[in-house]
C-alpha cells in the first residue's frame, strides 16, 4: 500500500495548503506566496523523502511552513501525526539572503575554481539554499526519531525526572545529536546529487567543491539563526549549544563525511578551507570575522566541550543517530 494511503484524510493537506497559522489549526495555500514553486519543490522532495524512511518513527510526518516571520524550525507531534515545522521567515529569509548575496558568492566561488553550473545548471547560490534547505529538516527530523521508540524501545529521560543539570546536559545531547544527523543525511543528499552529475565529473575535485558550498549552506543557516553570531560564547548555559561550536562541528563533519565516500579519493582539506572561508567573507565578514576569532580565543574549551558530548552521544540508545542505525541495518541488510 502507498505510504500515503493509509492516512487519505491528511491528502487535501499534503497536495496544498500547507502553511499554517500561528493558530495551528488555520491552514492558507502556500501558492499565494510569491515563491509558491520553492514552496512545491521543498514539499515534493520531503514526500519523497518521507517514504524512503518509512518505519523509522510510528506516525507519519509532514513539514509543514508556519506563517510567521521569527525564523524558527521545529518538530512534534500533533493529531497523530509529526509535523516538522518551518517558519515562513526562516524560509524567505534563506532565499532572500541566497538571493541577495549570490551574486556576490558566486564571483568568489568562480575566482576560486567552483562553477557548479557545469556540473548540474545550477548557481552557487541555489545550490547552498537547497543544502541548507535540506539541513533544517533533517535536523529536525532527528528530534522526531529521539522522542519515538518504535526503532529501539529507546526515548530520553523526561524532562520532570531530570535534575537541572541533567536537563541541561541532556539538552545538549539531543541537539548535537540532531546536527550530527542532519549533516550525515544532507552529506547523502549531496552524494546523490554528484553520482548524477556526468562521470567525467565525477571526481575529488567536484566533491570538494560540493564541500565547500555544502560549508557555505550549513553557516549561513546558523548565521541567520544567530542574527551574525554576535552572542559572545557560552557552553551548557543555555538549552542549545553556541552557534560558533554548532558550525565548527558542522564544519569538521561535511569534509569527513566526503572524504569517506565510496570510489572518490582523498579530498585535499587545502582545496576546501581556504575556499570556504573566501566565500564566507562575501556571504557575511563580519560575522566570519566574530567565528574567526571565538575559535581563536577558545579553541581550546569548544575542544572540551565537544570531547564530552562525543562521549555523552555515544552512551545512548535514544538517539537518531543509533536508532538511524538499527533501523537501515533492518532495512537494508
Ligand atoms: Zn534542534
Amino acid at each position: 500500500m502507498d505510504y500515503f494511503d493509509q492516512f487519505s484524510f491528511l491528502k487535501p493537506l499534503l497536495s496544498y495548503r500547507r502553511i499554517i497559522e500561528r493558530k495551528r489549526h488555520h491552514f492558507c495555500d502556500y501558492f499565494e506566496f510569491s515563491n509558491s514553486a520553492l514552496y512545491e519543490d521543498c514539499f515534493q522532495w520531503t514526500t519523497k523523502n518521507a517514504a524512503l524512511h518509512e518505519g523509522i518513527v510510528s506516525l507519519p510526518f509532514f513539514l509543514y511552513f508556519f506563517n510567521k516571520k521569527e525564523n524558527d524550525a521545529f518538530a512534534y507531534q500533533f493529531e497523530q501525526m509529526n509535523i516538522i515545522g518551518i517558519s515562513t521567515g526562516f524560509f524567505e529569509n534563506l532565499l532572500a539572503r541566497c538571493d541577495e548575496k549570490g551574486p556576490e558568492m558566486e564571483r568568489v566561488a568562480l575566482l576560486q575554481g567552483i562553477n557548479i553550473r557545469n556540473l548540474a545548471n545550477q548557481s552557487a547560490a541555489e545550490f547552498i539554499f537547497i543544502v541548507a534547505r535540506h539541513f533544517v529538516y533533517f535536523h529536525e527530523f532527528a528530534h522526531l526519531i529521539q522522542q519515538d521508540d518504535i526503532v529501539n524501545g529507546e526515548l530520553p529521560k523526561a524532562d520532570q525526572y531530570c535534575s537541572q543539570e541533567e536537563k541541561l546536559t541532556q539538552d545538549h545531547v539531543k541537539e548535537r545529536d540532531a546536527d550530527i544527523f542532519g549533516a550525515n543525511l544532507t552529506m547523502s543528499q549531496i552524494q546523490l546529487m554528484f553520482k548524477s552529475y556526468h562521470p567525467q565529473y565525477q571526481t575529488a575535485q567536484t566533491l570538494e567543491q560540493l564541500v565547500v558550498l555544502s560549508q557555505v549552506a550549513l553557516y549561513l543557516v546558523f548565521d541567520i539563526l544567530s542574527d551574525g553570531l554576535k552572542k559572545p560564547i557560552y557552553y551548557e548555559e543555555t538549552d542549545h549549544p553556541h552557534h560558533v561550536i554548532r558550525i565548527n562541528l558542522l564544519q569538521k563533519m561535511m569534509s569527513s563525511k566526503a572524504n569517506n565516500m565510496d570510489g572518490v579519493g582523498a579530498l585535499n582539506i587545502f582545496n576546501i578551507l581556504p575556499r570556504t572561508l573566501a566565500i564566507l567573507s562575501a556571504l557575511n565578514e563580519k560575522s566570519l570575522n566574530r567565528f574567526v576569532h571565538n575559535m581563536n580565543t577558545y579553541g581550546g574549551q569548544i575542544d572540551e566541550y565537544e570531547k564530552k558530548y562525543k562521549e555523552e552521544i555515544e552512551q545512548h540508545k535514544w538517539t537518531a543517530g543509533a536508532k538511524m542505525e538499527i533501523w537501515h541495518n533492518s532495512k537494508f541488510r
